[in-house]
């Protein structure tokens, strides 16, 4: 899983710090410093992470997903 945050539209209410703290941490009063790629083990909290920012500024993508440009039809 990949994950990215908007530091500009940030606030730093630390939500996500409380919830997933092995992906997310404070440093100082404000900085978010954070894991671009956390184990997939941490999945429910990164997710809890992302629905609980006040700011939406979480976002995730799976990269396990398969790609969807393989077209099978006819021509
Ligand atoms: S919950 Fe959102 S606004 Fe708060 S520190 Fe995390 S990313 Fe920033």
């Amino acid at each position: 899983m990949r994950i990215v945050v908007d530091l500009v539209r940030c606030q730093g209410y630390a939500q996500c710090c409380f919830l997933a703290p092995k992906a997310f941490k404070l440093a100082g009063e404000e900085a978010l410093v954070y894991h671009p790629n956390p184990d997939d083990a941490q999945r429910q909290q990164v997710l809890r992470a992302v629905a609980a920012c006040p700011v939406q500024a979480i976002r995730m993508d799976r990269l396990e997903e398969p790609e969807l440009a393989h077209e099978t039809g006819s021509v």
